[in-house]
């Protein structure tokens, strides 16, 4: 029988690694809040081949005395807390003095640093748990801490790494999150912690190039637009509000600058970036009516609270917490969100398919939705020549009105719609259904949905005789991305090349989109690539092959689809129903949906009575 023993600090320090260090960005975001933690009013961060060969966190802080280097890396030591009653008013971003320990644990790390107040400095090294000697060290004051070779003594986790440009796609996500949080803010902010009024002077580099240099100076908003493009910081509305000891401030997007994910919802409390699942549905809540189902909203949100009105002490990673009152946070989101939409009256711009209705509950009703509910959220149509006079399908003889004596060739009577009457009637109603006679009946076709399943049937048929044709930009088109954003598109430019989406990198999260699928040239290019983003970026797992061809064939073809919503012309709405035969299964969309219902004439005539 195997006898139970004490496992060595080091097997234990690995373990701890396994929790907080999964990657490089992760060493990254310890390193930034040990430098914040340190009332740092400069950070500079400097990553070589995204963080696997080095990570180094340069800051002027309050630095570590020479004796304490050791200690340093010994787990469970802190200078943050000493009683267990602290746990319950931290104001530090760290607190549980395992960061340095793990990562001594997993790669070669050499610390120095020099408090303001000493002459000189000292400097260790902890190499996979060995700590060496504590030597004397001649450098400014603060702290500066290098990591070089994550990962090296532990061979199964650096498999699990991947290209240099994903892992610092993830080191900017945290560099960006911790950037938001430290900006100087504009807002007033009763009680806040006094680290925001001022911002942090934070700079990013990669392979010796400047990725970021966010100066204190520099505003919230002007982060943004430098983090995100200008694209998103133009379509933000600054919210502020109280309740009881709580304030929530920061900015909320237009719901035209939605996304499909809801990673560009920033959550911060305390300013410590969190994921919150309460107040996320909150934000969507409040966007409820605005936005189509599977779309989400793009937020800034800080909340400040009491450190004893947050427990930040319930994953290992501090990146989830615990409310003492989670309810009345949902409600200040919730109320401050709403509110501050209803006031922007972004009614008469909206464009909503009209399979959503605004009251419709998605999700858990919150306790103050209904009083919203006679919100006047009524969606106006879009204006008849937004997309052009182009006609929207890819229709091969667009039906022409023939003139007397010509003879037109006409299109082969299909088996569902019998030419008995030509021309078929269709009427459309609600700009979202036709209705066609037939002779089985009356069709009620749901518009999107059929084209859509035309177009993914059409791509499809086209991708296997190779990759879709595609139709050059004469001038490429920049989209603005977060630099992880960029990177995981861009590891799939071969397989977006194939579906006629060609991207290039433009560097510092820019991609160019130089030509788009002739295919689907109805839509902005850019719309289509932006849902097929969202889409790429939502997975953790890269899909198959075949799935994701399949994923992004039927995305594209939502995208270029008609919308519900749309007033159709005759031509188009023939065009669209003529074109039914045209694909394998017109039963269903793409997402398996019924593109049609049939009310069989039989059965009209015997609710009538006539048989
Ligand atoms: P924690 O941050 O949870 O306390 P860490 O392992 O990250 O644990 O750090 C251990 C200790 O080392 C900290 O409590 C702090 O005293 C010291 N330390 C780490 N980094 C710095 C820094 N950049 N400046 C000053 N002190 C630091
Ligand atoms: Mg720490």
């Amino acid at each position: 029988m195997r006898r139970i023993q004490q496992l060595p600090a080091l097997v234990v320090n690995q373990i701890a690694a396994g929790e907080v260090i999964e990657r490089p960005a992760s060493v990254v975001k310890e390193l930034l809040e040990n430098a914040v933690d340190a009332g740092s009013r400069r950070i500079e961060v400097e990553i070589e081949q995204g963080g696997i060969d080095l990570i180094r966190v340069v800051d002027d802080g309050c630095g570590i005395v020479a004796e304490d280097l050791p200690l340093a890396f010994a787990s469970h030591a802190t200078s943050k807390l000493t009683s267990a009653d602290d746990l319950f008013h931290i104001e530090t971003l760290g607190f549980r003095g395992e960061a340095l320990a793990s990562i001594g644990g997993v790669a070669q790390v050499t610390l120095q640093s020099r408090p303001p107040e000493e002459t000189y400095g000292a400097q260790i090294t902890c190499h996979g748990g060995q700590l060496g000697e504590v030597r004397p060290w001649n450098g400014s004051s603060g702290t500066r801490v290098e990591v070089r070779h994550l990962f090296y003594n532990t061979p199964v986790r650096r498999k699990f790494l991947r290209t240099p440009a994903t892992e610092m796609g993830h080191i900017s996500e945290v560099f960006t999150r911790l950037a938001l949080a430290h900006a100087r803010s504009t807002f007033e902010r009763d009680g806040a912690r006094s680290c925001r009024a001022t911002g942090l002077h934070l700079t990013l580099r990669h392979n010796h190039k400047t990725v970021y240099d966010l100066p204190a100076s520099m505003a919230l908003l002007e982060r943004i637009a430098v983090l995100f493009g200008p694209d998103v910081s133009k379509q933000l509305y600054a919210i502020q509000a109280h309740q009881g000891p709580a304030t929530l401030t920061g900015y909320i997007a237009d719901p035209a600058c939605e996304r499909g994910t809801s990673r560009m919802q920033y959550l911060f409390v305390n300013g410590r970036w969190v994921r919150d699942r309460t107040l996320g549905h909150a934000v969507q809540e409040a966007y409820r009516g605005l936005l189509m189902t599977g779309r989400y909203a793009v937020a800034f949100l800080f909340l400040d609270l009491p450190p004893d009105q947050v427990d930040v002490n319930v994953h290992p990673t501090k990146a989830e917490v615990r409310f003492r009152d989670s309810p009345a946070l949902h409600h200040l989101v919730f109320s401050t969100i709403r509110q501050r939409l209803r006031t922007e009256n972004l009614t008469a711009r909206l464009q909503l398919p009209s399979t959503i209705k605004p009251t419709e509950t998605l999700g858990t009703p919150s306790p103050t939705a209904a009083s919203f509910d006679s919100a006047p959220w009524a969606l106006a149509p879009p204006p008849a020549s937004e997309h052009g006079p182009a006609l929207p399908f890819a229709s091969p003889q667009p039906p022409t009105q023939p003139m007397p004596g010509e003879i037109t060739p006409q299109p082969a009577p299909l088996p569902q719609l019998t030419a008995a009457h030509p021309p078929t009637k269709i009427i459309q109603l609600y700009d979202a259904y036709l209705v066609v006679e037939t002779e089985e009946g009356m069709l009620v076709i749901d518009q999107h949905a059929l084209h859509e399943r035309i177009l993914f049937e059409q791509i499809k048929r086209r991708m296997q005789s190779g990759p879709l044709e595609t139709q050059p930009l004469l001038v490429p088109e920049p989209i603005e991305l977060t630099a992880e954003q960029a990177a995981r598109t861009l590891e799939h430019r071969e397989a977006l090349a194939e579906l006629g989406l060609g991207i290039e990198d433009f560097g510092g999260g820019t991609i160019l989109l130089t030509s788009y699928p002739a295919l689907l040239g109805r839509r902005s290019p850019q719309e289509i690539l932006r849902a097929v983003v969202d889409h790429l970026i939502s997975r953790e797992q890269p899909p198959s092959r075949e799935v994701l061809f399949n994923d992004l064939m039927s995305l594209m073809a939502c995208h270029s689809a008609v919308r519900a919503g749309e007033r159709l012309t005759p031509e188009q709405m023939t065009a669209l129903v003529e074109q039914r035969h045209l694909a394998d299964d017109t039963h269903h969309c793409p997402h398996g949906r019924p593109t049609a219902l049939l009310f069989s004439r039989h059965e009209l005539e015997r609710q009538f009575r006539r048989v």
